[in-house]
């Protein structure tokens, strides 16, 4: 597949021309500049004095026109006909294989539609390179995933892309109603049978627990809830990428995108900020129970509004394969901040049934051996 089969459109004006070359410069993580992969030409991505901004959640519910923005100016976008994923990229990048299912990309790529644009972007920090020396290392330790997976830690087939999160702020006020329990000690009489058969009356402590009707009024505050915002890649996953470093988090540059792709969010704003509830509901719940006091607490009902709600959307970085096995899509993927690797590894039922059979053979070998030698 060429480039112009893609659509990569040729007239599309080129956004980061090298002053030495005119190649296209692409984001080097090594350097965290942008830099010309021909000629070796660097140019340095200032650093913003701006804050990244935080939005207000209520603005942006319904977005208006003017609040949303392409991610780059040329980006072009395509969507998976396998996953479904919306798969943004810059030419003269191509949309090539899907970063997250592996399969050809074959749709024709359109301008990027806007989006609610990011707020901060976390630059890539690993290379290529060393995210494929990172699966190499972690395959290696995997001696029963199937050759299919091994063939994967080809440089090639391991895509950066940017995954779309989303962090909110919240202030939370919580009324809640529930009950205090209090210990107390009760002496119990109770009859025991005693070595000559006889019954015996006895007496004993027992802990029971006195419950009062309790309610209140907690508050808190919740800073960068972080929910990430594809559905492409597994929850438990993701979570298990962590930590990425928020504190790290640059304002967004399209010049960070340069050489990458980004995914387009797939949770929107107000579904991405019922996850969000469900993660603060925890704190708010010992918040409640600390709350009540007392030796045991129960809780009936909590009500929480929730104000001063401020958003970010966020772009991470990973270095991402996948591939298909059985009909099933499995990924492999490295944080490109810490180099930590996650991933599906399918155990290969022919390795297995090899090894197990292997294993009988020289058992009988042994036995054959040792029977031998008896006569
Ligand atoms: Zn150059
Ligand atoms: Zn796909």
């Amino acid at each position: 597949m060429t480039d112009t089969q893609m659509g990569a459109a040729p007239d599309a004006p080129r956004r980061y021309p090298c002053p030495g070359c005119g190649a296209d410069l692409v984001f080097d993580p090594k350097g965290g500049q942008l830099k010309c992969p021909y000629c070796g030409r660097t140019e340095e991505i200032p650093q913003s004095a701006d804050a990244v901004n935080e939005l207000s959640y209520e603005a942006y519910l319904v977005p208006r026109p003017d609040q949303m923005h392409a991610l780059t100016a040329n980006a072009l976008e395509v969507q998976c006909s396998g996953c479904g994923s919306i798969v943004t990229f810059e030419p003269p990048d191509v949309a090539g294989e899907c970063p997250f299912c592996g399969a050809k990309i074959v749709a024709q790529p359109r301008s990027a539609d806007p989006l609610v644009a990011p707020s901060g972007v976390l630059p890539f920090q690993h290379t290529q390179r060393q995210a494929t020396e990172s699966i190499k290392q972690w395959l290696g330790s995997r001696w029963f995933a199937p050759n299919a997976l091994k063939a994967q830690a080809r440089q090639e087939a391991i895509q950066g892309v940017y995954l779309p999160f989303w962090t909110y702020d919240s202030h939370t006020t919580s009324h809640y109603t529930g009950e205090r329990g209090e210990h107390y000690w009760e002496t119990e009489t109770y009859t025991e049978t005693n070595s000559e058969g006889k019954s015996e009356t006895k007496t004993r402590q027992v802990q029971k627990t006195r419950w009062w009707p309790a309610s209140g009024v907690v508050a808190r505050w919740f800073d960068d809830v972080t929910v990430p915002a594809t559905a492409s890649v597994s929850r438990p996953r993701l979570d298990s990428l962590e930590p990425w470093g928020l504190d790290q988090v640059r304002p967004y540059d399209p010049r960070f995108l340069s050489g990458y792709k980004a995914q387009r969010y797939q949770v929107s704003l107000p579904e991405g900020f019922e996850i969000a509830k469900g993660m603060m509901a925890g704190a708010i719940r010992s918040d409640v129970n600390s709350d009540i006091g007392g030796d045991e607490q129960r809780i009936h009902n909590i009500a929480t509004s929730y104000s001063g709600i401020t958003f970010k959307h966020l772009l991470m970085p990973v270095w991402l394969t996948a591939y298909r096995y059985h009909d099933k899509v499995y990924q492999v993927m490295v944080n490109a901040r810490t180099g930590e690797v996650q991933g599906d590894r399918p155990y290969s039922f022919w390795k297995i049934f090899f090894t197990v059979l292997l294993g009988i053979a020289i058992l009988l070998l042994i036995y054959a051996a040792a029977q031998g030698q008896s006569h």
